[in-house]
């Protein structure tokens, strides 16, 4: 219920967006006006424009032929133009760097529950009747006379007020079960509730299979879209209690251990950023191979298929496992490791998966471990740039004969280099000659 304080708003003051926005969203509604037709912004944007986050998405919608609309908006403006046919939508990129999505207004029509609805042109009213939960089903009209009027037919803003997703009907997470995925998403970013109702068909659905109708991609996308939230920790939690960790694996291992790590990832993250803020880290494949980590090979194999990742995140996501309890133990051991030894214990791995040792370690809560792992870590990528002066060109002009050894060769050269064994280009001559000799 929506509480006291609630008041319902007939308009928008979009004044809160970028004066760029502004512009381009004023100019676009006195286009719609030219050619007699309606445009609203919609969705997120609009939701969080009422509670004053920030989100320059700007998704559009028309009340007619939206894709001829586009056209026209990038003639005028000059700005790039890619039609999805297929979604009748079309994404524009104006030569200031911003994007707009446009689409018509549409009604959906789900021949099959869990696979993509065929759409119809229909009005507004209708298209935010089709959308996925209350507070995202809000319009503001553009057209210069309407400019800011709020479009809310389905009680969005009392929703907002009252911190509650709520769908709009029985059948929506049927429909299109990505809306469970979607639903934790929202309620875990803005710290909302399910509406009761709304907790018991998301449950419902969610103890059927018709997640497992979902095609890889489309569970990919919104597994790793709550993986990017801002506490993926607490969104997988949400997943376990929900019972909807069984859609990635049946046997996905959700132990107090694995807990532990997908809770440190954060810590191991910020340390991470920190420390190297010119490494780019996919978190949420961090948060995966986190969360599969206790899980076997097997599992995780079939976990990777399941979610059909890419050969670059599926290689990352398989290291998660007993390998990289392997990998810790000797980056953690007291004893004297040589630097080269760690340089070479780590290079065939990504930093996603550093994050994940470091992270694990974080997991154990030992000190000395931890501080160790810090300065080998730290000294991995100091080396990471360390360059040998000869090059395979160098051992032939040498009289070596080209072939395999030139990569041994070098490759030792390099750990010498490393180890600070040799410094100079005539030591590393002269480091070549006596192990050939
Ligand atoms: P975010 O803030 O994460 O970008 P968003 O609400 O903007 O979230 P998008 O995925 O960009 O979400 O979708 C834009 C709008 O399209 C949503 O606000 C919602 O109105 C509608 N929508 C998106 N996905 C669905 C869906 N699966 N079912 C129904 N409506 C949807």
């Amino acid at each position: 219920m929506c509480p006291m304080k609630c008041q319902i708003k007939k308009t928008v003051s979009l004044n809160r967006l970028p004066v760029r926005q502004l512009l381009l969203l004023k100019q676009v509604g006195r286009l719609a006006d030219e050619q007699g037709m309606s445009v609203y912004l919609v969705g997120g944007v609009v939701r969080d424009l009422l509670l004053k986050r920030e989100n320059w998405d700007l998704d559009l919608t028309v009340e007619g032929d939206g894709i001829a609309f586009a056209k026209l908006v990038a003639d005028r403006h000059g700005s790039g133009l890619a039609v999805f046919e297929r979604f009748a939508t079309a994404r524009l990129t104006f030569k200031n760097g911003l994007k707009m999505d446009i689409a018509m207004t549409r009604r959906e029509s789900y021949a099959q529950p869990a696979l993509l609805p065929t759409v119809q042109p229909a009005s507004i009213k209708e298209d935010l009747s089709r959308r996925d939960f209350t507070i995202n089903a809000v319009a503001v009209q553009l057209n210069q006379r309407e400019f800011g009027r709020l479009l809310d037919p389905n009680g969005g803003q009392r929703d907002l007020q009252a911190r509650t997703i709520r769908v709009l009907h029985a059948g929506s997470f049927q429909d299109d079960p990505t809306r469970i995925f979607r639903a934790i998403r929202f309620e875990q970013r803005f710290g909302f509730r399910l509406e009761r109702a709304t907790l018991r068909l998301l449950a419902q659905a969610a103890s059927t299979n018709l997640v497992q109708r979902l095609s890889g991609p489309r569970l990919q996308n919104e597994i790793l879209l709550l993986l990017a939230e801002q506490d993926p920790a607490r969104a997988i939690a949400r997943l376990e209690q929900l019972k909807l960790l069984r859609f990635l694996h049946s046997r996905l291992r959700y132990t107090n251990k694995v807990k532990r790590t997908v809770t440190a990832v954060s810590k191991s993250l910020a340390w991470w950023v920190s420390r190297f803020p010119d490494s780019a880290i996919d978190r949420p494949i961090v948060y995966l191979m986190a969360l599969s980590s206790e899980s076997s090979p097997a599992v995780v194999a079939t976990m990777i298929r399941r979610l059909t990742l890419s050969r670059e995140q599926a290689k990352r996501v398989s290291f998660g496992g007993g390998r990289a309890d392997r990998v810790l133990k000797r980056l953690t051991d007291k004893g004297t490791v040589r630097r080269s030894q760690i340089f070479r214990l780590l290079e065939d791995f990504s930093d996603e998966v550093h994050v994940l040792l470091f992270a694990k370690q974080v997991s154990r809560k030992q000190k000395v471990g931890l501080s160790l792992l810090k300065r080998r870590l730290t000294a991995y990528m100091k080396n990471r740039t360390t360059k040998t002066v000869l090059t395979g060109r160098d051992l032939q002009a040498m009289g070596l004969q080209p072939g395999p050894q030139y990569k041994t060769i070098l490759g030792k050269l390099l750990d010498a280099r490393i180890d600070g064994r040799v410094t100079t280009e005539a030591a590393e001559r002269a480091f070549v000659r006596k192990w050939l000799g």
